[in-house]
């Protein structure tokens, strides 16, 4: 308020100023003096010669020389252009108005003095000083016309003096004359004070009408500077706020932000310090101000790393911040005075001296060493939660921060309030984001295992079903063949018996042995007799082989075996390329065997004969298109480990599948033909044994599976799948 009545009065006095200055220095105004001059001049000659009256030489020299000096002097400042100096123009003024004087007495001296009329003419300089020195002008002009003219009076009425000053009635003309004179002085002085005083009263009142005026003038400006004031600082504030929503809506880089506000807020309010505070997002990860606040300031309480400050300051002299972290954590502290109502206006506060006030007395020590004695906090609400606070400092103590300083500062927080809720939310969207990644990756590896889980069961279907299927044919066939096989041993020796009685018929007299001859010839007895010791022979091999046969389909199903037990790898392999006797065997795919002599291993060899059976059927099918197909198979014992391996000269396997041969479903082989189970199963198998499975293969040269398993198998493991195959029909 001081200081806008302050402006005013110097707006006042500049303007008047001015306004002399430039009157003072208008040119019209000296060329108008100067021509007065001459004109005066002029006339005073004129009228002098017209008069007749003698002029004395002097006399008009001394005029010409006075208006010579008078013009050259106005033509002297008209050159300089009259370019300053109020003082000398007022002087050269007041010497104008005297020259003005001096040469109107001239005037009227050479106009018939007391009687000439133009000694109205006394009444320019009086109005013209007006302009120039105002009313005091006006009263020292007429001072001094008044002086003049009754000057010029007395000295052109000397000798009547006498009688003027002892005016008696028989002094005849000459008092006469001198009452005249003396009336004409009274007169003529009343005449130029009345004249002054009404022109000073009228300059007066003109010039309390243009002071009034100027003074509505001044108000109105006053008022548009106000207005152009508050513009700017809207602009301004505007210019700042969209700086800043810019930068909230291009980054969500909340230090970016930050950084940003208290630069262009401390170049707009030019305080000490413009500083923001706030507590870092909970998630130290994504925390993007980790690296904002110094360390190593002292202070105790809280975590001093917990906190952000970013400050914009003046005193940059160390590399510390400038608001102390205890203070800042202090007031960040009363969180419980910033919050509002719903509905409410966000508040700000605003301290001079700061360090006095009770109020902050637990850090009145850190704001008397930074010596703050303007304060301002504004905090950062978004809806009734406090985000954190804005702090503006300044250490002269007539800082008043403005209304407007107050509202750019609130305007600031509520963005950066929205900046900072940007900030969690993404931080919160990205965690939860992070999460549901995660749970899909556990969903797909669920998925998969589901999917390994269920080709498992179906290949564990199959196989049981053909374990049970075999196991059928086999106990069916078991009983039968065994009543062949049992009964063979007596059919020969039934035949062998019968062929004694036979022979004990030779014995018997010739003539009674006649029919019996015909018949034996008839029926070709010698014939009969060595084509049926063939036929039980043949009858004993078949049933042999049947057994056999039966014995190997035992052997694969295991039916007896489903529990871990002990159990010969060779004769898993062995009874596994029985069953698979369309492929090997005599004319069919030759098989070499190179086995050490290997211990039984401790294993479920019914689920062992499942792999045989994959990796042999494997081999058999890569080698079908081959005209000497071989199949090499090795066994050797490596420690605890026995190493099976089985080599064929197939087709190889592509390089480009080699690492997709274990996946469950992969085949290469037609629809129909393959399932894509075989290795998958192979593989959990033997691992589930605590044992490795990998090949060796060469395009159109061949694989090799290596099987590696230990003496021992994992019993734990192998229980979760043991019964699982080849469960017992009954
Ligand atoms: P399937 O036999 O039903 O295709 P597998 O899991 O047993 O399923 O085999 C997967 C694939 O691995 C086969 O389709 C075949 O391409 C390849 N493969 C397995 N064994 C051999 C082998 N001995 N020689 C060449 N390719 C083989």
């Amino acid at each position: 308020m001081t200081a806008s009545l302050g402006s005013r009065v110097s707006i006042v006095t500049k303007a008047r100023e001015s306004a002399a200055e430039l009157f003072l220095k208008s040119e019209q105004l000296l060329r108008f003096r100067i021509a007065f001059a001459l004109v005066s001049l002029v006339l005073c000659v004129g009228i002098a010669t017209l008069a007749g009256s003698e002029l004395a030489v002097e006399k008009v020299a001394a005029i010409v020389g006075g208006v010579s000096i008078y013009s050259f002097i106005g033509l002297a400042f008209i050159v300089k252009r009259l370019r300053n100096e109020t003082g000398k123009l007022r002087a050269f003024n007041a010497l104008l108005i005297t020259l003005d004087t001096m040469a109107l007495t001239c005037l009227v001296h050479f106009t018939r003095g007391i009687e000439s009329d133009l000694y109205v003419l006394y009444l320019l300089p009086i109005l013209l000083s007006s302009y120039t020195f105002g009313k005091r002008g006006i009263y020292f002009s007429a001072l001094l016309v008044t002086i003049s003219y009754i000057g010029l009076l007395v000295f052109e009425n000397a000798e009547l003096l006498p009688y003027v000053l002892s005016a008696r009635e028989d002094n005849g003309l000459a008092a006469a004359y001198s009452g005249n004179l003396w009336r004409r002085i009274l007169g003529r002085a009343f005449f130029f004070a009345s004249v002054s005083l009404l022109w000073a009263r009228f300059c007066d009142y003109m010039s309390r009408v243009a002071r009034k005026g100027a003074e509505r003038l001044l108000e109105q400006l006053d008022a548009n500077e106000k207005l152009v004031a508050d513009s700017e600082a809207r602009a301004k504030r505007e210019r700042l706020i969209n700086s800043i929503n810019k930068a909230v809506r291009s980054t969500i880089e909340t230090d970016k932000v930050f950084e940003i506000a208290v630069m262009q807020l401390a170049q707009a309010v030019k305080a000490d310090v413009v500083a923001i505070v706030c507590m870092p997002f909970a998630n130290p990860v994504s925390n993007p101000f980790s690296n904002l606040y110094k360390s190593g300031e002292k202070g105790g309480g809280r975590r001093q790393e917990e906190l952000v400050i970013v400050e914009e300051t003046t005193d940059k002299k160390s590399d510390q911040t400038f608001l102390p972290p205890n203070l800042c954590m202090f007031l960040l502290g009363q969180k419980g005075a910033y919050e509002v109502e719903k509905g409410e206006k966000v508040k700000t506060f605003n301290f001079t001296d700061p360090a006095d006030n009770p109020m902050f007395a637990p850090v009145k020590s850190e704001l008397q060493n930074i010596g703050l004695r303007s304060l301002v906090v504004q905090p950062m609400m978004y809806g009734e939660v406090s985000r954190g606070i804005i702090i503006l400092g300044d250490r002269d103590g007539y800082r008043n921060f403005n209304e407007s300083d107050l509202v750019l500062t609130k305007v600031v927080a509520g963005q950066v309030a929205v900046a900072i809720e940007h900030a969690n939310l993404v931080a919160e969207l990205s965690r939860k984001n992070r999460d549901l990644v995660g749970k899909n990756i556990n969903l797909d590896a669920k998925n998969s295992e589901l999917k390994t889980m269920q080709s498992q069961l179906i290949h564990h279907e199959k196989m049981a079903s053909l374990g049970r299927l075999v196991a059928g044919i086999a106990h069916e066939l078991n009983n039968p063949i065994n009543f062949v096989h049992g009964n063979l041993p007596y059919l020969r020796q039934y035949v062998d018996e019968l062929k004694k009685v036979i022979e004990a018929m030779d014995q018997v007299p010739e003539e009674h042995r006649k029919p019996v001859e015909d018949l034996k010839n008839k029926l070709k007895y010698d014939f009969l007799v060595t084509d049926l010791d063939n036929i039980i022979a043949d009858l004993n091999e078949g049933a042999e082989r049947i057994r056999h046969i039966i014995k190997n389909l035992r052997s694969f199903s295991r039916l007896d075996e489903a529990e871990l037990k002990e159990a010969s790898v060779r004769e898993g392999i062995e009874s596994t390329l029985k069953i698979l006797s369309q492929y090997y065997g005599k004319d069919k795919i030759a098989v070499g065997a190179n086995f050490d002599d290997l211990p039984q291993i401790l294993c479920y060899p019914g689920q062992l004969n499942q792999v045989w059976m994959n990796l042999l059927g494997n081999a058999a099918q890569a080698m079908s298109h081959l005209p000497e197909p071989v199949l090499q198979l090795s066994g050797t014992l490596e420690g605890d480990f026995i190493l099976v391996s089985i080599k064929d000269s197939g087709t190889g396997i592509k390089p480009e599948v080699q690492s997709k041969i274990f996946d469950p479903f992969f085949t290469t082989k037609p629809v129909g033909q393959g399932t894509g189970l075989g290795l998958s199963i192979c593989h959990s198998i033997i691992e589930r044994h605590g044992g490795q499975i990998w090949f060796e293969s060469q395009e159109n040269k061949g694989t090799t599976f290596f099987v590696r398993l230990p003496l021992v198998a994992r019993k734990q493991e192998l229980e979760k799948i043991g019964g699982d195959l080849f469960s017992d029909p009954d």
